[in-house]
């Protein structure tokens, strides 16, 4: 036998375990390749850093350009795979081409790491054949992607050229500003020198663009995720009616796609160390921190929150939770459980398989990362369908888990209504549904997965309750009514809308809240001295201004707020101002039902044993909050107050260590914390035996 067959061939199937070991040796290639160059590059070598023998090495790939040719073919894959997500996900001609230039030349590509081992591969295409086929079809990719879209703005030989030109700029660009060691330009200037190049040369002839406007690299016009059925939703600005895209619905065929997608790739994820998990969601961390602003700001078009909140909270709660899973990964353990001298036991925690996440509209970045981190930490697949009116962010979370090396198929977005929702909870390859949305969605999500008995997790509503005890700081108390109420606009499911402040204070808590309440600034939420949005859309501003004429109308007193803002550019969004309600009794609707913007309602109470059994009183459970100066009280409360998540002297902090969920009808399962690692695993019970078999038979 030759040493050429003994190899693995590429095309003969690989079991997980082997797989993984493949890529790992891919991996520790293009390290060599990086730092050594092509003649440093040896079976040796590679095999020392990847602490296996030089004949395993050759098992898995013959000879030493048999795994070169394998780490060019990754890198060149690599890019693909960028511009199909980027392609996927934009659909003017203009944009088209953007995705090219910026896949091409992304910080990825453009970095010492990446520059010389693509410099290395390069290198051997004149000499070595099965080089020179990897590198003339990443070159006849390139050209047909630019031919494609270019020829949907100009007759078909001036497309070809420019083309021509524009690949030419992409590829000339590259090696010039590798050769310098990325001091003549790095990522960020390459883009933009070839974007300018492609600006010019499109001058005057970009009339024929489809009519979505030119994009740069980080636009939001037109995301798409394929879609048999062609047909697609738009996502506006709720502050401005700015129509920000489109996005195609996903039927039963795309989703029998993206489960089987993921059922493919599943195993070989599973069966990939926990460490290079852990490094492949912190690389994504690092992303989305890098991208912070360029995210906070489409997050804060998509749903109209300020942007003074979306930079510090929602892509920076994201990552956190993407580091605070990568670090868990590593230490999913089992138990060992003796069972005498004849026999042990042993638990493993395994991975579901494939999972979906379910998404509402008030964090959708979050929402997706929250799910997501401890899906893939434990080594599930999971496919993430956002909420209908917010589904900008995930397409670049999907975009952001590939660039940091996720595979194909681990981590995929849906789009569409509660339609495409219901194909994924009833979906029999699918283990588990995460949900976060209202009451009546978790019945119903419960419902259908229940014909296929997946697991559930549900992040539902609340009416949460605040107790502010007399011996409260009570400027405290007042940050924390405020923190509790009208952050996002109200759009917060934790939300403490019942506010019972002890009726010693009432009158003073009441004068401060209102003060600071008439001064918060209601506007464009781009500005970042704006502290108050839009609320989603219409149909939510309706069922929010219903509310406080139904406050009104059963006797509450409106101290602050309770209109729509309509002066100058609000017209055009769906703001209401900060609504503080006085005078409520426990049966009033505007205290019994959630609201979901920002409608605060103050209640009186007298004795600690009082405002608990009114707290209580209510078929939610999600959260809770204290105030109070006296240390055993607090305890003594909390313990007693009916809510999977509470507070004591400060509201609504949700660290990702600590696990967040409700109780009673808010809501089945945790998220964050360790207690998510067991929403994500199932445990497999192993019994050993070590004395012969007793047989009565
Ligand atoms: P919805 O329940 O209306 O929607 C949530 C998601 O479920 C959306 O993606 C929706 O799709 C989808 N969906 C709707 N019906 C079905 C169905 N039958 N099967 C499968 N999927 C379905 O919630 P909202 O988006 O309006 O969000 C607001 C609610 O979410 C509030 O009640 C709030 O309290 C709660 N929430 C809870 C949180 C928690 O952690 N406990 C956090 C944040 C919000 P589509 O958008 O297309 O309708």
């Amino acid at each position: 036998m030759n040493r050429q067959s003994t190899a693995r061939s590429d095309a003969s199937p690989l079991r997980p375990g082997e797989e993984y070991r493949r890529r790992q040796l891919v991996e520790v290639t293009i390290d060599c390749l990086a730092e050594l160059g092509y003649a440093g590059t040896t079976l040796l070598q590679i095999a020392r850093r990847a602490g296996v023998t030089p004949g395993l090495v050759s098992h898995y790939f013959a000879d030493k350009d048999g795994v070169l040719a394998a780490a060019f073919r990754t890198l060149v894959r690599r890019v693909g795979e960028q511009v199909r997500v980027r392609l996927e996900t934009t659909a003017t001609p203009r944009a088209r081409i953007q995705a090219v230039i910026d896949a091409n030349l992304a910080p990825e590509l453009c970095n010492p790491r990446s520059g010389r081992a693509w410099l290395a591969c390069w290198g051997q295409v004149l000499q070595v054949e099965s080089f020179r086929r990897i590198q003339a079809a990443y070159q006849r990719r390139m050209l047909s992607n630019l031919q494609s879209a270019l020829r949907q703005l100009m007759p078909m030989q001036e497309a070809h050229s420019l083309a021509a030109m524009i690949a030419a700029m992409i590829d000339g660009v590259w090696l010039r500003a590798a050769l310098s060691g990325w001091r003549e330009s790095d990522s960020d200037g390459a883009r933009a020198l070839v974007t300018a190049f492609v600006d010019e040369r499109l001058k005057g002839g970009a009339s024929a663009d489809d009519g979505s406007g030119p994009l740069s690299a980080s636009s939001t016009a037109d995301f798409r995720v394929a879609s048999a059925a062609g047909k697609r939703l738009a996502s506006l600005n709720p502050a401005t009616g700015e129509l920000l895209g489109h996005v195609a619905i996903a039927g039963p065929e795309d989703i029998d796609a993206a489960v089987l997608a993921a059922r493919q790739a599943q195993p070989c994820w599973a069966a990939t160390s926990a460490a290079e998990r852990a490094r492949i969601l912190r690389r994504a961390a690092g992303i989305l921190r890098a991208r912070n602003d360029e995210l906070a700001a489409l997050e804060t078009r998509d749903t109209g929150k300020p942007i003074q909140e979306t930079r510090v909270v929602d892509v920076v709660s994201g990552a956190e939770c993407l580091e605070y899973f990568a670090s868990l990964a590593q230490s999913a353990a089992g138990e060992h459980i003796d069972l005498g001298p004849r026999a042990f036991g042993y638990t493993r925690r395994e991975p579901l398989g494939v999972v979906a996440g379910i998404g509402a509209w008030n964090y959708p970045l979050q929402i997706a990362c929250w799910k997501a981190a401890p899906a893939l930490a434990f080594g599930n697949a999971m496919i993430f369908k956002p909420a209908e009116l917010t589904p900008l962010s995930a397409v670049q979370l999907q975009e952001i888990f590939l660039q940091a090396g996720l595979p194909p198929g681990i981590f995929q977005v849906v789009q569409g209504y509660a339609d495409t929702g219901r194909l994924l909870t009833r979906h029999p390859d699918i283990r588990k549904v995460s949900l976060t949305g209202e009451v009546g969605t978790g019945k119903a999500v419960m419902r259908d997965a229940s014909a296929t008995l997946k697991n559930v997790t549900l992040e539902l509503g609340g009416k949460s309750p605040l107790i502010i005890f007399a011996d409260a700081r009570l400027d405290q108390a007042v940050s924390g009514a405020l923190l509790a109420n009208f952050y996002s606009a109200g759009e917060v499911c934790s939300n403490a809308t019942r506010v019972f402040v002890h009726r010693s204070i009432r009158k003073e808590f009441l004068r401060r809240l209102v003060a600071r309440v008439s001064v918060m600034r209601i506007g464009d939420p781009l500005d970042p001295d704006t502290q108050v949005g839009s609320l989603i859309s219409e149909q939510h501003l309706q069922k929010v201004l219903a509310y406080i004429a139904r406050g009104r109308a059963e006797g509450a007193r409106i101290l602050a707020g309770g209109e729509r803002q309509l002066r100058g550019s609000l017209a055009k969004g769906f703001f209401v101002a900060p609504t503080v309600f006085d005078q409520c009794h426990d049966r009033m609707s505007i205290v019994r039902e959630e609201i979901f913007g920002p409608v605060m309602s103050v209640l009186e109470f007298d004795d600690e044993q009082e405002v608990i059994e009114r707290a209580n009183a209510t078929e939610f459970g999600l959260a809770a909050g204290v105030f109070t100066n006296d240390l055993s009280r607090a305890h003594r409360v909390i313990g007693q107050l009916q809510a999977g998540t509470c507070w004591i002297n400060h509201y609504n902090v949700t660290p990702i260590e600590l696990p967040f969920g409700g109780i009673k009808m808010s809501g089945l399962g945790r998220e964050n914390g360790r207690a998510a690692m067991e929403h994500y695993t199932q445990l497999k019970s192993v019994y050993v035996a070590q004395g012969d078999i007793d047989a009565p038979y």
